[in-house]
């Protein structure tokens, strides 16, 4: 199932294996992925959001974290695409 997040109005999935930022409207996959996004103390200005080199878009725009998913990886978990063109 897919949530709609009424600030930004990107979609993402519901569950606790997917979280979508209500500070910089981002949407990460697995935990790891959230908190390690978040920076600075809890509850001091210096919070803030930071999408460094170690994370990464998949085809729709959700954030990992580690290691790239091959394209083998990605057709099991999300089914193949005909619009990647790379792939063509
Ligand atoms: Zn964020
Ligand atoms: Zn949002």
């Amino acid at each position: 199932m897919q949530l709609t997040h009424p600030k930004c109005h990107k979609e993402y999935p519901s569950g606790s294996t997917a979280g979508h930022c209500a500070a910089c409207c981002e949407t990460f996959i697995g935990l790891t992925a959230f908190e390690a996004h978040r920076r600075g103390e809890h509850g001091t200005p210096s919070r803030r959001c930071e999408i460094t080199s170690e994370r990464w878009a998949d085809d729709r725009g959700y954030f990992h974290y580690g290691p790239r998913l091959t394209e083998e990886q990605k057709k099991k978990r999300f089914g193949t695409k005909n619009d990647d063109p790379t792939t063509a």
